[in-house]
């Protein structure tokens, strides 16, 4: 399996990749990486230790006052090369990535399409990071501000878009003029050890870019993170390790982004176009197999279409084909480990016993992989664990409402405000319902709302800033003023 990924996915980097070069671990440590289909090991990566998260800092540091001299044109240009190399390897890393994901290869494409768009994004905001010159309000000076590159940044990243995660970082970092080390999930280490190389090909000079797999993830980025030459902590990843890295970041006071985890409702009331709910049910449920962190995790339903709306869905959800994500036909991919598919199990398990009834699925099928089929469960009552928690796999649990004031009130029950999906064909109670939704996004009779020209990111416990949209780059940067009397 990987001498044919080797083949595809041509020079394939399981080093760390630390100064521009591809070095081994300290301590000559490797780990595994196993393909979710079959369980199967397919690689065995470098295991960074904090000595190499030492020395990637390092590499990071001596790049940095070049590449943030650099012109913001050459770095549009050098961010624009990797687009177009990212997108002419498209089907390469989109088999890397559903290789060591397990996501199906059409996502798997959805995703290096999507990850390689932040390249070009920020290749055109790279030379539009505005100031600003105004009178003082007195009348005395001027106020001058300026935007200077935030220095050298950490980028922790989850499993789930091992690509796009990981690009939606780096672009606005190099875009800003900053160095960067990236500390991928050890689940998922070589799309990231794939992009460095692109990065290198696009022209990114040594130690601008520097990639740090570590299973020992804790003693790696706390180890960064206290080095007091690192200014910026960006952060994709479960709302419990955010908490402990905030903590982390609050010793040198280091500058935090953070994209946490979510409990996205669905909301369609009854006047809502149902083809296109259910179309964007699908969506918003099944991409990535529901591991996503806008995943829909609750569908509120109107109690006048809730039947018709079950039926459809169950009926699409159970259609759906379930294999190995490198099968063209598949399109549900396997979860990501063991411990993905007994989490899911254990909260439908939890939801039938305490009153849901399983429209479809609800089964472990039999295989090697971790698979889980598509399920629908109605009925789901208040107290079902389901509701609470991010599923993280291809479940939908399905509960009625009967007014927009419950709508609303059932939406915002819950820590997390990364995003909502509302359905309807009254556009102004669209906009209405929304603004009453404590959540980041709001996907408006749509289930898909990433767009790399858009600000991603969540209100309470899913997280701190943006990315994406010009806020992305900004977040990279740190305001200075000058307070000037000429
Ligand atoms: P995770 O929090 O377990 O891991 C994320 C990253 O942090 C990985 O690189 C991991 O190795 C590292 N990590 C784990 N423990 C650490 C520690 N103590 N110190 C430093 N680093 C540590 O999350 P995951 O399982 O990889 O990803 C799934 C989660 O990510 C879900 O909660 C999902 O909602 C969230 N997510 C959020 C977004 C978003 O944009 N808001 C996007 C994708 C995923």
């Amino acid at each position: 399996m990987l001498k044919e990924s080797k083949e595809r996915a041509g020079d394939l980097l399981t080093d760390l990749y630390i100064g521009g070069k591809a070095v081994a671990a300290s301590d000559g440590g490797r780990f595994d990486v196993i393909d979710p289909a079959s369980g199967e090991v397919i690689a065995s990566v470098a295991n960074g230790t904090v000595d190499d998260a030492s020395a990637a800092v390092d590499a990071a540091a001596a790049a940095a006052a070049d590449w943030a001299a650099t012109a913001p044109r050459e770095r549009g240009e050098i961010l624009r090369r990797a687009f177009e190399l990212m997108t002419a390897d498209r089907e390469e890393l989109a088999t890397l990535i559903s290789l060591e994901n397990g996501k199906s290869l059409a996502d798997a494409r959805s995703e290096v399409s999507y990850a390689a768009e932040f390249f070009r994004w920020y290749s055109e905001e790279a030379v539009r990071i505005e100031g600003v010159v105004v009178d003082a309000p007195s009348g005395s000076n001027r106020i001058l501000v300026t935007r200077r590159p935030v220095g050298i940044c950490v980028l922790v990243t989850p499993w789930n878009f091992p690509a796009a995660m990981a690009t939606r970082k780096l672009a606005p970092a190099l875009a800003a003029g900053c160095t960067a080390v990236l500390k991928p999930a050890s689940d998922t280490p070589l799309t990231a050890l794939a992009l460095a190389r692109i990065l290198e090909s696009a022209g990114v000079p040594s130690g601008v870019v520097n990639v740090l797999p570590a299973r020992r993830s804790g003693p790696v980025v706390s180890t960064i993170l206290h080095d007091e030459r690192v200014r910026k902590l960006s952060f994709t990843g479960s709302t419990d390790v955010g908490r402990v890295l905030l903590r982390e970041a609050s010793d040198n006071i280091v500058n935090t982004s953070m994209e946490l985890g979510g409990n996205a409702p669905f909301i369609v009331f009854g006047d809502a176009d149902l083809d296109a709910a259910v179309d964007g049910a699908m969506v918003a449920k099944m991409r990535n197999a529901g591991e996503a962190c806008t995943a829909a995790n609750r569908f509120y339903i109107e109690a006048s279409i809730a039947n018709e709306f079950t039926r459809r869905l169950a009926e699409r959800m159970n259609a759906l084909t379930v294999g190995p994500g490198s099968e063209e036909a598949t399109e549900v991919g396997p979860l990501i480990n063991t411990a993905a598919v007994d989490k899911v199990d254990e909260l439908v398990r939890d939801a039938v016993q305490k009153g849901a009834r399983i429209a479809t699925g609800g089964t472990r099928p039999e295989a090697n992989g971790y698979f889980y089929s598509p399920t629908v469960l109605v009925d789901v009552t208040a107290d079902a664990d389901i509701l609470g928690e991010e599923i993280f796999g291809p479940v939908a649990p399905i509960v009625t409402f009967e007014t927009d004031d419950d709508a609303v009130r059932l939406a915002n029950q819950t820590e997390y405000g990364l995003v909502a999906y509302v359905y309807t064909a009254d556009l102004s109670r669209g906009l209405r319902v929304g603004e009453r939704i404590e959540a980041g996004m709001i996907g408006l009779n749509r289930g898909l709302v990433s767009d790399p020209a858009a600000p991603f990111g969540g209100f309470k416990q899913s997280g701190v800033g943006r990315e994406g949209g010009h806020e992305g780059v900004l977040d990279y940067t740190e305001p200075q003023y000058f307070a000037v009397d000429w």
